[in-house]
């Protein structure tokens, strides 16, 4: 039975599950009664924004009565000028997830294809759903995304392919050689969307140049973010690189004042502060060692991350000691819903926050203390 409120709605939304948002740290607190929870569950950055873009924050903070630019015009430039392409290459979006709306809104027909990894970013189906496209969804491959098998399930009907690089939960990438391959089997009607959210924490010679498909004018959209190790998760400003053309569609639907002017000062801040990004993505990678080598001890299996996030199998119910974290003040994301019982998702932290996570950890596994 529909209520009546659904049956006025668009068809295409009613199967798609009510997305459930994590409850404030500080009503968690309240209601363990604990306090200095960490949360480590959504891959944020655990350091702040830098100095520079604080301040830059700061003497934006008179002229709020004002609309921002909607066109983004001095991001846009820098962002050019940073890849190499022109403005008009470049979207700005309310995070990168809103350009996930807009290029599905923008190319997606109702019964059109779309090709998409699971497990992976749960936007990408969500979004096609509701625009009346059909999910074809290809299962990873030891924990990678399956280039091979996403070739295959391009049919003559299939719009689009989204491609997490980093995968987000696996944190594992598709590497150059791989893309190049799947690239020269994707038909030219097929637009390829890399989702390139943790690209900072991904990078050596093995991972794929992607904006240089976009440079050869091939049909390829790749999506960048301010939210994980530029630390303006809060801001919500995210972009996209493609051909000027499909840009230009985009625009036609997008908001005029999308990407408010706090988020666009703070990127414009955030893109001159490369240190920032160098001391978050060292801080991450020697985390990811530590976490490593503690889950090594603990006998805990995990896949090895090229993100700011691990995916750890506890052994058991990963429901029961996410519980067991959240009363240690611990935060993080049960594989559950992707029928990942015994795996969790962790995001890495400051240094403290890792030992802080892995104390919690013995605790809620019942191992005793080192
Ligand atoms: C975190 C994340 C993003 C970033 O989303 P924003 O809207 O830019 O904050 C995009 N894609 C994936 C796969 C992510 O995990």
């Amino acid at each position: 039975m529909h209520t009546q409120w659904e049956s006025l709605a668009n068809e295409h939304i009613l199967g798609i599950a009510p997305y459930e948002p994590g409850k404030p740290i500080e009503e968690l607190e309240r209601e363990l009664g604990i306090t200095d929870a960490i949360k480590l569950a959504s891959n944020e950055n655990p350091l702040g924004p830098s100095d520079r873009v604080q301040k830059a924050l700061a003497a934006a903070l008179t002229t709020l009565n004002r609309y921002p630019d909607g066109s983004g015009f001095y991001l846009r430039q820098a962002l050019a000028k940073k890849h190499g392409v022109g403005s008009d290459q470049v979207i700005l979006g309310n995070g990168s997830n809103e350009l996930i709306e807009l290029l599905v809104r923008t190319f997606l027909k109702p019964g059109d294809e779309a090709v998409v990894p699971h497990p992976s970013f749960v936007v990408y189906p969500m979004i096609v759903q509701a625009a009346g496209g059909i999910r074809v969804m290809v299962m990873l491959k030891d924990y990678r995304l399956d280039l091979d098998a996403m070739a295959r399930a391009v049919t003559p009907l299939t719009k689009m392919v989204f491609i997490a690089n980093p995968n987000n939960p696996t944190a594992t990438i598709v590497t150059a050689d791989e893309v190049e391959t799947f690239m020269s089997r994707v038909p030219d009607r097929t637009i390829v969307v890399f989702d390139e959210a943790y690209i900072e924490f991904a990078m050596g010679p093995d991972f794929p140049d992607t904006l240089s498909y976009v440079k050869q004018g091939r049909k390829v959209i790749v999506l960048r973010t301010f939210s994980k190790a530029n630390s303006l998760a809060g801001l919500r400003v995210g972009y996209a690189a493609a051909d000027a053309d499909a840009t230009a569609l985009m625009n036609r639907i997008r908001q005029p004042f999308n990407v408010n002017s706090l988020g666009q000062i703070a990127a414009l801040a955030a893109l001159d502060d490369e240190a920032h990004v160098l001391e978050c993505v060292r801080m991450i990678e020697a985390g990811r060692h530590f976490l490593y080598d503690e889950f090594k001890t603990l006998r805990l299996k995990y896949v090895p991350s090229r993100a700011n996030f691990i995916l750890v199998d506890v052994g058991r119910s990963a429901a029961e000691i996410y519980q067991k974290l959240l009363h240690e003040g611990v935060i993080v994301r049960p594989m559950t819903a992707f029928g990942m019982e015994s795996t969790l998702r962790i995001t890495v932290g400051t240094p403290a926050e890792n030992r802080r996570l892995i104390k919690g950890l013995r605790t809620a596994l019942g191992k005793k203390g080192p």
